[in-house]
Order: C-alpha cells, then structure tokens, then sequence
C-alpha cells in the first residue's frame, strides 16, 4: 500500500514536472514528463546540471535540447534494461527449444523400443490373434508418435515465431540507438562509429573517402527571431534534405547541434563538392513556412567544407580540415562550399 508521505511527495513532484512542462510550452509527453519530474525529484545530479545549463542558456528549454538532456541521461539505462530483457527471453526461447528436444529424443528412443519388442513378439507368435495385438500396438505407438511428432513441430515453429519477434525487437532497440531523436538520421555516435569504420576500409580496398560537414547560416538569428520549435523544423528540414542527396553507402548524420556531417566513401573531392552543393542548392530552394500560421519564413542557407582522407590522417585531423573548409566558407561570405582543393581555405598545415 502507497504511504501517505509517499502520496504527497510524489504528487508535488508532479505538480512541479507539470509546472516545468508549462512554463517551457513543451508538450506533456511521457518523455518530456519523465525528464521534469526526474529533475524536480534531485534524484539525477547529471541531469539537473545539464538541465540547468540549459534553462540558463535558453530561458525555455526547447524541445530538441530536452530531447538530447533525456538520450544522455535517462535513454541510455533504459535500453540497457531492453537488450537486457530480450536477451532474457531469447534464453527462456532457447530452454524451450532444447527441452522439446530432448524430450522428442527420448519419445523416439522409447518408439524404438516397442518396434523391437515387437519385432520380437512377432517371431514367436503362434496365431493370428498374437499377430493383431502385436499389430494393434504397433498402430497406437505409431499414432502416438505422430502426435508427439506434430507437437513438437508447432512449438517449434511457436518458438521460430517468437525468435523472430525478439530479432525485431533487438533491431528496434539498435536503431533506436544510432539515430538522432529529432531529426531522424544518424547521430553523432553513429557518425563516430562509421567514420572509424570507413577510414579503415578506405585504406584496405585503397579507394578515396570523403568527409563533408555542413553548418547552418545565422541559424542563431533565426531561432530568436522564430523560436527554437521552427528552429527545430529546420533541423529537420536539413536532415531530409541531406537524407535525399545521398545514397547507397553514404551517410548522413547530425554531428552537433546545427552541424551536420556526410560521409562519402569511395568518393574524390570534386564529386563531394557536388554533393554538398546539391544539399546547399536543396536547402536553399525551400521556402520555410511557419506550420502553425502559414506565414513566410523565407529561406535558410548552409555552408559546407570538404576534405578527403590522406595517408597520415587520423579521424580527428580528417575532421579539422574539413571543418577547417567549413570555416573558410563561412568566412568567404556563407551559403557555399569549399573544399581542400580551394586556394582560399587558407593554411591546413596546422591540423593537416
Ligand atoms: P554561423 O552562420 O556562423 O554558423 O552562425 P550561427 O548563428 O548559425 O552560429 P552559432 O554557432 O553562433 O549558433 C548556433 C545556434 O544554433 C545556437 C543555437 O541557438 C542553435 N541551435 C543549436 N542546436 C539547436 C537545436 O537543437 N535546436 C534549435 N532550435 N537550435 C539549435
Ligand atoms: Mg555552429
Ligand atoms: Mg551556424
């Protein structure tokens, strides 16, 4: 039975969560609500930290900041908790599919048996009535293990059923954690892991990969002059427009908060610089419209820098030159890309 102090104290917490969710005009979902009513308990010093770090920064929380505060602080545990429980269950499948086994083993083992008995009783029968009793055993055995046989064939394709079902969920649970809550593509994790992962291949099959990381223009400005909820549908925006222009092993990914990051294997500079500049060209081409009003938001612009891998590069050094050419773009005027191949990027040797 729930103690009286715990009625109270609870309740004012989510009185207080509530009050949080209001004050911030964020939508009272459960995860929202979780992350207040964490905050308001104390329990999670981390997370109040980070939270109020960014009340300080924003004033108003916005929603993709909670978003990223809940992945770092309570999402982690929980998916923990989930490949915990599907391994759980894949074991408790297993046990299952091992069990019938052996018991159809020892079902076969004993059918062998009463076939030998009654290979034996037949030797020595002495008229037709021994015959038919013999005969009528070997029928019911049969039959009986006919049924054992069909039983054990639908547990299995019960279990087959449910390994399925666990596989989706593990899948679920894996992409859940390489993807970017907002925007829906790859995140920084991600792009962590790939990077590694391609820069070795590069070197092993001795093909070109490319780095491109994009950063939106003035996006500062244009969250206070419209807000961080249609900054955030601007974040999405990018993300599609990126998610479009690549293909087949490329990989979109947010970086940071408004930086976004392609990694192109198998590809030179030049035709990254294509790319990108497609993505610019999309994004630019879009006429931003409030959702909520319809009123005209014109348009948004970003600025892209491009490297490609060298033989000395590590992640990191691939990473600055790139950003090295994003900030010339920056620089020469935003909205356009550069890239190594630029003589106005000025001096890499610094971070090459
Ligand atoms: P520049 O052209 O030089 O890149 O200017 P900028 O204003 O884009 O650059 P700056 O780095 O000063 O500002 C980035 C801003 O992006 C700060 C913050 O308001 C906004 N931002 C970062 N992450 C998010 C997010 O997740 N959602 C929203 N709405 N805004 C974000
Ligand atoms: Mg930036
Ligand atoms: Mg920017």
């Amino acid at each position: 039975m729930i103690r009286h102090s715990d009625f109270e104290r609870t309740m004012s917490y989510a009185e207080k969560a509530v009050g949080h969710l209001k004050a911030n005009q964020v939508p009272a979902s459960p995860r929202n609500y979780e992350l207040w009513y964490t905050y308001v308990s104390g329990f999670n010093r981390a997370l109040n930290r980070a939270l109020n770090e960014a009340i300080t920064r924003y004033g108003s929380v916005p929603e993709s900041v909670l978003q990223e505060i809940y992945e770092q602080f309570l999402s982690p545990s929980r998916i923990t908790d989930r490949v915990q429980a599907v391994g759980d269950d894949f074991l408790k499948e297993f046990e299952r599919v091992i069990g019938a086994i052996d018991e159809a083993k020892g079902s076969t083992s004993s059918y062998g048996k009463t076939l030998e008995n009654a290979a034996q009783s037949l030797v020595g029968a002495h008229d037709r009535d021994q015959v038919k009793r013999v005969a009528q055993m070997l029928i019911s055995s049969t039959k009986e293990m006919e049924a054992r046989s069909k039983a054990l064939e639908e547990q299995l394709s019960e279990s087959r059923k449910q390994i399925d079902t666990l596989q989706e969920n593990l899948e679920a649970v894996r992409s859940e954690t390489i993807t970017d809550a907002l925007t829906g593509i790859a995140n920084r994790k991600h792009f962590d892991e790939t990077i590694k992962k391609a820069i070795k291949e590069a070197r092993e099959i001795e093909e070109p990969l490319t780095l491109v990381l994009g950063d939106i223009d003035h996006f500062k400005n244009f969250n206070d002059s419209f807000g961080h909820q249609t900054g955030d549908q601007v974040l999405r925006l990018v993300a599609h427009a990126l998610k479009t222009n690549v293909k087949g092993r490329d990989l979109a990914a947010r970086y940071g908060g408004e930086e976004f990051a392609v990694i192109l294997p198998q590809t030179n500079l030049q035709n990254a610089v294509t790319v990108a500049d497609q993505i610019r060209k999309t994004i630019l081409a879009k006429e931003l419209v409030k959702k909520s009003t319809g009123e005209s938001l014109g348009t948004i612009t970003m600025s892209f820098g491009a490297a490609s891998l060298r033989p000395d590069d590590t992640v990191d050094s691939l990473i600055a030159r790139a950003d090295k050419c994003l900030y010339a773009a920056k620089k020469a005027g935003r909205n356009q890309v550069k890239s190594e191949a630029d003589a106005d990027i000025g001096d890499l040797s610094d971070v090459a």
